[in-house]
């Protein structure tokens, strides 16, 4: 009785047990009702549960910075000030249902909260990283005619110098202890607000957010997801994946602006009613990281490989990781040699999910099921998730196509709904009875996915394919790599070849690089088959990433074919 309000099949799939893949696959049947709201049917009814005393302790959200400050909410307080947010949303702001409110703030309690409050009243939610420019700011206010800003002291003159071009722009409100002309200030109007709100009755096909994919192949896409596709789709995530309960301690180190946030910050851990923890830190930087994860009692660490990268380069055998069980990643293909590394020095495996913002999970390796490093893991039960050819054949195991999830007769619920404003872009994403993620992939005869490479990305050699992962993964594994990014590159005879441009460890920058190159081609030689090798190696001392962190490979492809 305790949480009333939760669809049945959410409280079952939030308690299930599960004993391997098949078990997943067995147990999972979604009902998605008609209405859901994730503020009322998921925080609500923990807090209901917590006053029952049908919770542990932990807090729902565990926030602190470097200062030694802390902020821990319960449910119920989240559910209680959430509310006072949601009447300043509506009363101070007038939004209504299906406006949309543009969020740009670092890793601070108040983003959390407002995750809940725009659920609470059914404007649309729109994240934005903090690294954002004002012209950036300008491109998302203006593709998205957003009615209201919400930022911090740091972003709001950039916000001024173009709100000016921004018709649709009609509330700003500034999260800070000062006041600014022209702004709302949140922090004041948020004590005065009542506790009482009705939470909007929203269906679960309605928008619920739109999150700006991570840019790493041009301009970040706005890509609308509904209520049920998060709030219930992500207990996928929650449960199988991150293998999160009630008394787990999540962290999540992706910046706010990102789905991922979502994904393992707001959604999966709060349908498992796990404690989110958050550290303050406006960049990933190895020493705090490693710190927290000895001081605090996180059981559950999600990061993306760039990160990992980092931590196992660090010192990490003089940390011990008390309370750490389970460790996840995310956003790009991670790396066997780091994997090893990484549970050499910590005890642990790395679970790694495969997913974009258009989707929930689509792969993982959950946990008890074996893991194929390389691999990205078997399919989500919550889709449909094949190998296809471009006649929309399924391709056998041992075949590289296009990983593609099917949608009809019924487009899965947890697949994002369009890119907003951009039909044409959203169908260019259909193929036949699928939905074409722009990756490529195979299947092995146990039915684990393989990542090849973005479709774009995959190079053509001399009649061979070849992945960039793989021959990074080879290459990682020779002690000189740091990290490279591997990519087509003009040839008078072959067409187009292998090129790495790799980051050099240390202790290998003044090595002869002649003899360096041949090294790391013969390396190669030995670790893959022989056609992958790099022909053209270049040093460099750092590769070009997204904001998130992400190699941008096609900066790289581009600038090799532009000098051809
Ligand atoms: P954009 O679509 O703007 O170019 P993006 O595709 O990087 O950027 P996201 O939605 O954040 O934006 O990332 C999803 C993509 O990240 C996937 O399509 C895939 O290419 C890559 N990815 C995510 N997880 C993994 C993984 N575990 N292994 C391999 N690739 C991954
Ligand atoms: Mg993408």
């Amino acid at each position: 009785s305790s949480s009333r309000s939760f669809s049945k099949w959410q409280l079952a799939l939030a308690a299930q047990n599960f004993s391997g893949y098949e078990s997943i696959q067995a147990q999972y049947k979604p009902e998605v009702p008609e209405y859901f709201n994730f503020a009322k049917d998921v925080v609500d009814s923990w807090a209901e549960a917590e006053k029952e005393g049908n919770r542990p302790t932990s807090p729902a959200l565990w926030w602190v910075n470097d200062q030694g400050d802390q902020v821990k909410w319960s449910f119920v307080e989240l559910s209680h000030v959430s509310k006072k947010a949601a009447r300043v949303l509506s009363e101070q702001c007038g939004l209504q249902r299906g406006d949309r409110v543009i969020v740009i703030l670092p890793r601070i309690p108040e983003w959390w909260l407002l995750n809940v409050a725009c659920m609470r009243t059914g404007t649309v939610l729109i994240p934005g990283t903090t690294q954002l420019t004002a012209k950036d700011i300008l491109h998302r206010v203006q593709t998205s005619k957003a009615r209201c800003i919400i930022t911090d002291q740091v972003l709001a003159p950039a916000v001024d110098t173009i709100a000016s071009k921004c018709p649709s722009l009609e509330f700003k409100l500034i999260v800070s202890r000062n006041h600014r002309e022209d702004w709302l200030n949140f922090s004041d109007l948020l004590k005065l607000a009542p506790a009482k709100h009705d939470c909007a009755v929203t269906k679960s096909c309605d928008p619920m957010a739109i999150y700006f994919t991570s840019g790493t192949t041009g301009t970040p896409k706005m890509t609308e997801h509904s209520h049920a596709s998060h709030g219930l789709g992500l207990g996928v995530n929650g449960r199988y994946w991150l293998d999160l309960t009630p008394s787990d301690i999540i962290w999540n180190t992706s910046d706010t602006g990102w789905a991922k946030s979502a994904w393992s910050s707001v959604f999966a851990p709060w349908i498992q009613g796990a404690c989110v923890f958050v550290h303050s830190m406006p960049r990933f930087e190895p020493t705090p990281v490693l710190e927290a994860l000895s001081r605090f009692p996180i059981t559950t660490f999600c990061s993306a490989p760039t990160a990992y990268r980092m931590l196992i380069h660090h010192s990490l055998s003089s940390y011990k990781f008390h309370s750490l069980k389970h460790c996840v990643s995310a956003g790009e293909p991670m790396n066997p040699e780091i994997m090893e590394q990484w549970k050499t020095k910590t005890g642990l495996d790395i679970y790694e999910g495969y997913g974009q913002t258009e989707t929930v999970l689509v792969c993982g390796t959950f946990k008890g099921m074996k893991i194929k490093p390389g691999s990205m893991g078997k399919p989500s039960p919550a889709y449909d998730t094949q190998i296809i050819d471009e006649n929309c054949n399924m391709l056998p195991p041992g075949k590289e196509g296009d990983i593609a999830i099917r949608i009809k007769p019924t487009r899965p619920f947890c697949l994002f709904t369009r890119y907003t404003d951009d039909p044409e872009r959203t169908n260019s994403t259909v193929r036949g009875d699928f939905y074409i993620t722009g990756d490529r992939g195979m299947q092995d005869e146990d039915g684990y996915f393989w990542f090849v490479g973005r479709a774009d990305d995959v190079i053509n050699s001399a009649g061979y394919r070849i992945g960039p992962f793989e021959v990074e993964s080879a290459l990682i594994e020779h002690p000189a790599v740091v990290e490279s990014a591997v990519v087509s590159s003009p040839d008078s005879i072959r067409g187009e070849v292998v090129k790495a441009f790799v980051v050099l460890a240390p202790d290998y920058i003044s090595r002869d690089p002649e003899a360096l190159i041949k090294e790391l081609q013969d390396h190669v030689k030995k670790v893959t088959a022989p056609y992958k090798y790099p022909r053209k190696v270049e040093f460099v001392p750092h590769l070009p990433k997204t904001i998130s962190g992400k190699i941008r490979r096609n900066e790289l492809r581009k600038a090799e074919w532009g000098k051809a």
